[in-house]
């Protein structure tokens, strides 16, 4: 029995050491010997001798209370080299069941500690980031969220978790379907923009929104993250943007309108002379109703502009947008010579898309290159599938261009190289498009011409 016992004293990893009832040493173990420098002579030394090789010092009445109490106590201790031990305090008790002193034992839980600790920041860091942050089991289903999530949406955590990561976002006329992101982010991707979601008092806000996977170190995903950044300031002062940019545009062109529909007006004046003095002619008749049709379409559409409407996506066809922008901007192109000629492949997929900004967009545009060419010129606007699947527009014209070191400050807010314009539109546009989920290009030669490239998404 002594000797099964030797043997295992020997040979086990734990630290351990033996105390009398007096609180000396009577025997430990070769790995705690090893790990505080402990010698033989040490036997027989009282338990405060050696309790300077480690960073605590309340051994001794630790010690004393388990002799006391006899109840086994634990606690997390570090020697003077750093490592931490798990350190249980026992009685201990021999065969006849008598208390013949303490057994100290050290389990070293320097790795498990460090990886604690690390484990301690990151959650820190994702508890108290100034971000919205919610992490969603493979399925979807909602398993943390941090206080700054409780702070936007007013929503707790229980009310939360459980639930599934789609309803946290209010999808009726969102720039993509949920679907959409979902498949990404199965694919092992991730997905960028902005979508409306819901707090707890029932009202939305705008979220500029990230969804990824989490993967392990073999690049499993294992869990999706949300990371989003309450918005609604930022987007309230864009809308003012947008709006007071399109209010100048539709200003603008209301004075090429009324130019353009003076013309038609003076010949239905006459007309309207020619049947009152007694002549009649059913062109007369065709011709004036063909003119008010005209006006009507153009005013109508002027009208539409400025109006405020709702910011739903929906699909819609991108060649009758343009078509629409071309008839309303051919009035003001007309006065300055410049033909636009029109490239539109019709039908092309439907786009997902809020049709009034995308009519800014290509109003922006359009003008700009009339603008460009003062003298007049032709005026390219072409669309069309490309390979990739999404849908190719693309305006050229051949005016003054735009200088090298001027290309980069194109979307400042209120650059502008004009007597009477607002800086406003290429601005308000990259933002449109970009919430479109589509890019937009600018290249330019000065004195050869400018060429603006958008990219939409066509729905699948
Ligand atoms: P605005 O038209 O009110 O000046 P924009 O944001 O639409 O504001 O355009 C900013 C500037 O970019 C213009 O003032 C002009 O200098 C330049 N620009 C934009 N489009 C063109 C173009 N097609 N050709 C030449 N310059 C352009
Ligand atoms: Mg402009």
């Amino acid at each position: 029995m002594n000797n099964d016992m030797d043997n295992f004293l020997v040979s086990t990893r734990i630290g351990t050491i033996f105390l009398d009832r007096n609180m000396c040493i009577r025997r430990f173990t070769p790995v705690i010997a090893q790990e505080i420098n402990l010698l033989d002579a040490d036997c027989g030394r009282p338990l405060a001798h050696i309790s300077h090789n480690f960073r605590y010092n309340g051994f001794v009445e630790d010690a004393k209370r388990v002799l006391r109490t006899l109840v086994p106590e634990e606690r997390e201790i570090q020697n003077q080299g750093g490592k931490w031990y798990s350190m249980r305090v026992l009685p201990y008790r021999t065969s006849d069941n008598v208390i013949k002193g303490i057994v100290l034992t050290f389990v070293d839980i320097t790795e498990l500690k460090s990886a604690n600790i690390e484990m301690l920041k990151l959650s820190y860091a994702i508890e108290q980031s100034p971000s919205i942050t919610v992490i969603a089991g493979l399925d979807g289903t909602i398993e943390y969220v941090n206080p700054k999530f409780t702070e936007v949406t007013g929503f707790e955590p229980a009310d939360a978790i459980g639930g599934h990561i789609r309803e946290l976002q209010h999808w009726e006329g969102s720039s993509v379907p949920f679907t959409e992101i979902w498949s990404l982010l199965s694919e092992g991707q991730e997905w960028k923009g902005e979508l409306e979601s819901h707090s707890r008092n029932g009202l939305t806000y705008w979220e500029s929104v990230k969804f990824l996977p989490i993967k392990d170190s073999e690049g499993q995903t294992i869990h999706y993250l949300k990371i989003a950044e309450d918005m609604s300031e930022r987007r309230h002062t864009e809308e003012l943007l947008r709006k007071s940019e399109m209010l100048s545009a539709v200003g603008q062109l209301a004075a090429g309108i009324a130019h353009e529909i003076r013309n038609p007006l003076t010949a239905l004046k006459g007309f309207t002379k020619l049947l009152r003095s007694g002549a009649h002619n059913d062109s007369y008749l065709s011709i004036m109703s063909a003119e008010l049709e005209r006006i009507e379409q153009i005013v109508s559409e002027l009208l539409v502009l400025a109006k405020p409407q709702a910011v739903d996506y929906l699909p819609k066809s991108v060649s009758s947008i343009l078509n629409d922008v071309i008839m309303l901007l051919d009035t003001q192109a007309i006065i300055t010579n410049v033909e636009i000629v029109n490239e539109i492949d019709d039908p092309l997929p439907l786009i997902s898309c809020v049709e009034n900004q995308l009519k800014q967009v290509f109003i922006n545009v359009v003008k700009n290159g009339v603008e460009a060419m003062p003298d007049g010129g032709q005026l390219i606007v072409r669309a069309r599938l490309a390979a990739d699947g999404m849908v190719n527009i693309g305006f050229i014209d051949h005016g003054c261009g735009i200088p090298e070191k001027k290309l980069a400050r194109l979307g400042e807010p209120f650059y502008t190289t004009k007597s009477n314009g607002t800086g406003l539109g290429l601005m308000v546009s990259y933002k449109i498009i970009e919430n479109h989920q589509g890019v937009m290009v600018i290249t330019s030669k000065e004195n050869v011409g400018t060429a603006v490239v958008i990219q939409l998404p066509t729905i699948s």
